[in-house]
Order: C-alpha cells, then sequence, then structure tokens
C-alpha cells in the first residue's frame, strides 16, 4: 500500500501517518521529521533547512527531494510507505513521479485530511509540543498560509489523476482513522 497524506498543519498527517503506518505495517515517512531530524544532529543538511523550518518556510525542493529519496526508493522493496509532508508543492509531485516511476507509483491513494483553518490554529496552539520552533503563533500563521497557496494546489492535481480521497480530519484520531480504511476498502471494490 502506497499513501500520500495531505493537509494543513495541525491536520493530523503526523498522527494518522503512524496509525496507519502501523496497521499496513510499512515505513512512515515524514519528511518534517527527516528534516528535523538532520537540524538536531547539525548536519550539513541541517544547518541549511534550519531557517527556512524555523520561520514556517518551505524547504528548497532539491534539498527535500535529497532527504525523500531513498525512502521513496525503497517503497517496494518494504511493501509501500505513508509519505506525511511531502510532496508539497507541484513541482515536488511532479518530481515524487519520477522518483518512483522506475519501481512503483507514488500512490495508491492520496488522501487529504480537511479541516477548517480555526481547528489546525487550534490544535497547533493547544499542543505542548516544546521543542518544535515552528509553533509559535506567527509561525503557524505562516505555515497555514504556504499550505493554502503552495500545498492546496496539490488537491486538484491529485483529483485529476484519480488518487484523491478526501476526510472530515477535525473528528477524533480513531474517527478519522477508520474514515480513511474505509474509503481506502470503498476504491479497491
Ligand atoms: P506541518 O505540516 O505541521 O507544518 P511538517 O513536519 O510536515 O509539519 O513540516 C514542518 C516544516 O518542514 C515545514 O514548515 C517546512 O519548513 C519543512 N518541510 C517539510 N516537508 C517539506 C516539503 N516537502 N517541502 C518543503 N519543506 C518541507
Amino acid at each position: 500500500m502506497r499513501l500520500v497524506l495531505l493537509g494543513a498543519p495541525g491536520s493530523g498527517k503526523g498522527t494518522q501517518g503512524a496509525v496507519l503506518a502501523a496497521h499496513f505495517d510499512i515505513p512512515h515517512v515524514s519528511s518534517g521529521e527527516l528534516l528535523r531530524g538532520h537540524v538536531a544532529t547539525g548536519s550539513e543538511l541541517g544547518r541549511r533547512v534550519r531557517t527556512f523550518l524555523a520561520h514556517g518556510e518551505l524547504v528548497p525542493d532539491d534539498l527535500v527531494v535529497d532527504v525523500v529519496r531513498d525512502a521513496i526508493a525503497s517503497a517496494g522493496d518494504a511493501g509501500g510507505h505513508v509519505l506525511d509532508g511531502f510532496p508539497r508543492t507541484l513541482a515536488q509531485a511532479k518530481c515524487a513521479f519520477d522518483l518512483a516511476a522506475p519501481t512503483v507509483a507514488i500512490a495508491d491513494a492520496v488522501i487529504y485530511l480537511d479541516v477548517p483553518d480555526d481547528v489546525a490554529r487550534e490544535r497547533l496552539t493547544g499542543r505542548a509540543q516544546t521543542d518544535r520552533v515552528d509553533d509559535a503563533p506567527a509561525v503557524i500563521e505562516q505555515r497555514l498560509e504556504v499550505f493554502h497557496a503552495e500545498t492546496a494546489p496539490l488537491l486538484r492535481f491529485y483529483e485529476q489523476s484519480g488518487l484523491l480521497v478526501t476526510v472530515a480530519a477535525e473528528k477524533p484520531v480513531d474517527v478519522v482513522t477508520a474514515a480513511i480504511l474505509d474509503a481506502l476498502t470503498e476504491r479497491q471494490r
């Protein structure tokens, strides 16, 4: 099973990504976590991406692609993947097809976790995640803006590819998971 999760910051990509990865026994690949890992270890790449993350701006495509390339390439061996946070721009989506093309398709389905901005905002300000510098209120606004400007256009792209599954994501975690699994079963019919 190859899944891509799309959604605003605070939509629950990380949470659902972990649950779905466990359910299907496939790797959960979070571009944000991979990038934060590089920042934490102070790698060369971490130094280059730190400021983008801190300001809620997108990391340049070539750097993000470097970070996720291996994970995508090994999706075939791993039985699939749950991609969380990548692709995030149209350019990345096109690149993702190319990265995956030699082995497998990038996705059987793209799941859009649909939440109103005020719910996303509330969740992000409410979570006591002191280790995320980008959870400061001004940066949260920036991340929401970037989502609407750069990532929301992907919805149309994936809808046209027949891959998009939209799930109302303001409900409790287990209700959202059940809705995703139902939608995936429905697609396989
Ligand atoms: P959220 O969706 O809540 O903002 P993520 O962990 O997915 O959380 O992303 C955090 C930050 O990591 C983003 O604001 C951005 O700076 C960077 N990032 C993650 N994935 C990408 C990507 N595919 N392209 C560019 N930047 C990314």
